[in-house]
């Protein structure tokens, strides 16, 4: 089971939004940052409410429109029991925040309606856990982790200023020029 957006309380990876940023390196780098903070203890807390680790992926939208870049998080039921315990023992956090989550006119749900109504599920074969009862059992903190402290800055022009990739820079007496700029720069020299 693959879990997506909400999966990890408190944290946004969407970089939708965001200039002049260099998109490839800034993912690998939220990504490695992210698993150097918190991946050990993700697989432990997982291992000790009866969850296995799978893998961790970042996931980007070929476009933003419905979608934003998120780490998704693979995991696989292990031992029932050990979740039943874990999902009661936040029964009221998990009870609050899907009471707060219930759908209204306009806005479907995604979500159970109750710790009770989860446990019903837990006994069915095909049980995939709820994304806010896993984030909830989960318990980490993860609000100390800001995407912004990971950013990628792509390089800029040193005469205009604008943004490029490092490979569309040339450097020309020092300084490195976009296309345009080099253009000029050459022209001037002439
Ligand atoms: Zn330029």
């Amino acid at each position: 089971m693959t879990y997506g957006r909400g999966t990890f309380k408190g944290i946004e990876f969407g970089l939708y939004g965001y200039e002049d940023i260099d998109s490839e390196e800034t993912m690998d780098n939220i990504k490695r940052e992210f698993e150097d903070q918190y991946l050990k203890q993700i697989k432990t807390n997982l291992k000790k409410v009866g969850i296995k680790f799978i893998s961790l992926k970042w996931f980007s939208p070929r476009e933003y429109n419905f979608a934003n870049d998120n780490l998704d998080l693979t995991i696989r039921i292990v031992d029932k029991k050990k979740i039943k315990t874990a999902i009661l023992k936040h029964k009221t956090e998990i009870d609050k925040r899907l009471s707060e989550n219930k759908s209204y006119s306009g806005y479907t749900s995604l979500t159970i309606y109750s710790v009770e109504s989860e446990l019903e599920l837990l006994d069915k074969p095909n049980y995939e856990i709820d994304l806010i009862v896993l984030s909830e059992i989960l318990n980490i903190d993860f609000t100390d982790f800001d995407i912004n402290e990971h950013l990628i800055t792509l390089p800029d022009c040193e005469e205009c200023n604008e943004y490029f990739d490092q490979e569309d820079l040339k450097e020309f007496e020092g300084e490195w020029l976009c296309e345009d700029c080099l253009k000029k720069a050459k022209e001037f020299e002439k």
